[in-house]
């Protein structure tokens, strides 16, 4: 294995180059790199006692785990495949993914238990269910069950075009899709193989790096980070859940140098009470995205945090990030490429696309395309979607709205179905939240398009106000007016009490333009 190409060859060969260094810590317990080969030895001669083999899925439900990891691992080398489900879906919903998987072993973890009980009699096809750290309700516990398993490699032989996880998307435009990303995707993503001398800064390992990883694992943000360090050979403190105290307490105490949120965990860690007095002298870089940033965020986060940040654009039928925004690029006052996602990684193609499929030029808007070999095999058992997202040529479209500057910088204006065609103009969301985040005295914002008899449509804000603050309808459009054209600004404004997120913390507009587009058809849908 001198040139890995597979999870399992990855994992084989960090066992025997870096054996005693720790690949991931979780509450205190260590695991080595070496003590991740052998046990995913073990769980992959488990995985094979049950019948399981190349092509089957299996799914773990809980909160990250150095043993999803593990089991992952242990997956990867039968050629099986791991589904993990986000736990903070409703029953019906944890049944749907389980169903559509079509997942022959469950690994359920702390917690959630009672939801495996209560939905079991609906599940199609998982025939086995174990407790992921242990006895689990009526369910045995997996630690104990793989440790009565050889720890021989069960030298199962995969090849970069096997499916090796399919991680389902966030749901924020509809029912989340299956995305099949197969051993050649998954590694494209990771950097190892990439020549030191092609690797920028915050791409490489750095001595002594601790990442910490803080995202769930259900989301490519999760479990592409936590590959990443697997491959990178960096140890990863692993997080149950995002925990902004326990986040500060990490970055403090163990030196954490690296590590990716979600716009709004940043946000959240900058409302911290105890932001002030923490050293962040050791964090050296954020990555951040999966979701528009506020720029007025962005310029809060580096003078507080002082590390160099990175953004990140990609999705999960990307394996994650295709385009980077380098540090250097972070200049809030001075570089017009701050509003930039940034430039395509080293084996990425972008290109923009009209309603016909056709390329338009620089600085032109349209659908954002890319190719790469961290690209998707497809969407599982939907041939359909699969064929309306990837063209035979291997383009993917992402939904996603943007252009190219001349100098190849990607700029996201917002996704397609979310554009709001008012009077004729179209209305990029994002830009129109972007203004009104700027307010003082505004905590969080969405706009949407609602139906309107004289402009088609026309631009809503839903806002929420900052504590113990006032504000008025008035005020929010007069602001509104102040930095964006006319036909951008909101007419009407909702005030509520909290945006509705799912769990990557992006915001559900479907769901705040539902109650007023009932009976009615968004052009655009
Ligand atoms: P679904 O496809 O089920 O509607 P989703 O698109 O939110 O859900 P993900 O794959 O988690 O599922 O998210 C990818 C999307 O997130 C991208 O298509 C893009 O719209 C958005 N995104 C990712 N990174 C960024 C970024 N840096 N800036 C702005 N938007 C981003
Ligand atoms: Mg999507």
């Amino acid at each position: 294995i001198d040139d890995p190409q597979t999870i399992g060859d990855i994992v084989r060969h960090q066992g025997r180059t870096l054996a005693n260094d720790i690949a991931f810590e979780f509450a205190g317990d260590e695991m080595s790199f070496a003590e991740l080969d052998r046990r995913s030895n073990r769980a992959a001669n488990a995985l094979a006692s049950l019948g399981v083999g190349k092509g089957d899925r299996i799914a773990y439900l809980g909160k990250n785990s150095h043993l999803y990891f593990e089991i992952l691992s242990g997956a990867a080398k039968l050629g099986a495949v791991m589904t993990p489900v986000n736990w903070r879906l409703a029953r019906p919903e944890v049944a749907y993914v389980l169903n559509d998987s079509q997942a022959k072993v469950l690994f359920v973890g702390p917690g959630f238990a009672e939801l495996v009980s209560d939905i079991e009699g609906s599940l199609e096809h998982v025939a086995r269910v174990f407790g992921a750290e242990g006895e689990e309700g009526p369910f045995p516990s997996y630690p104990e069950w793989r440790d009565t398993f050889s720890e021989d490699d069960p030298m199962v032989p995969c090849v970069v075009e096997d499916d090796a996880i399919q991680l389902y998307t966030s749901g924020t435009t509809g029912h989340p899709k299956g995305a099949i990303l197969t051993h050649g995707s998954i590694f494209s993503s990771r950097m190892n193989e990439v020549d030191d001398s092609e690797l920028k800064d915050w791409q490489r390992k750095i001595e002594g790096e601790v990442a910490l990883l803080a995202m769930p694992c259900f989301h490519i943000s999760g479990t592409g980070f936590g590959l990443g360090t697997m491959f990178n050979g960096t140890r990863a403190v692993v997080l149950p859940e995002y925990d902004p105290t326990q986040a500060l307490d990490l970055i403090e105490n163990y030196n954490i140098s690296k590590m990716f949120m979600v716009p709004a965990a940043i946000q959240i860690l900058l409302n911290h009470p105890r932001i002030g007095e923490v050293d962040f002298s050791n964090l050296k870089y954020i990555s951040y995205g999966a979701s528009p940033i506020p720029l007025e965020l962005m310029k809060q986060a580096m003078d507080v945090l002082g590390c160099g940040f990175v953004q990140m654009y990609g999705m999960t039928e990307t394996s994650g990030t295709i385009v980077a925004l380098d540090p250097e690029d972070h200049v809030p006052e001075g570089s017009p490429k701050m509003r930039s996602v940034g430039k395509p990684l080293r084996d990425v193609e972008i290109k923009i696309i009209d309603d016909d499929g056709e390329e338009v030029p620089a600085g032109t808007i349209g659908e954002i395309a890319t190719r790469s070999p961290k690209n998707m095999k497809g969407y599982w058992n939907r041939p359909e979607a699969t064929e309306e997202t990837i063209d035979a040529d291997g383009w993917l479209r992402t939904g996603d709205a943007g252009y190219l500057d001349e100098d190849g910088y990607l700029y996201i204006q917002d996704r397609v179905k979310d554009m709001i065609i008012s009077g004729g103009e179209n209305v990029y969301p994002a830009e129109v939240e972007n203004a009104l985040y700027a307010h003082p005295k505004v905590a969080d914002v969405a706009v949407i398009g609602i139906p309107s008899d004289k402009w088609g449509e026309e631009v809503k804000a839903c806002i929420v106000i900052k504590e113990g603050e006032e504000l008025s309808e008035a005020e929010v459009i007069a602001h509104a007016r102040e930095h964006i054209a006319g036909y951008k600004c909101p007419k009407s404004v909702d005030f509520i009490d909290a945006l509705p997120r799912n769990p990557s913390g992006k915001i559900l507009r479907k769901d705040l333009r539902a109650p007023y587009w009932e009976g009615k058809e968004k052009a655009v849908n």
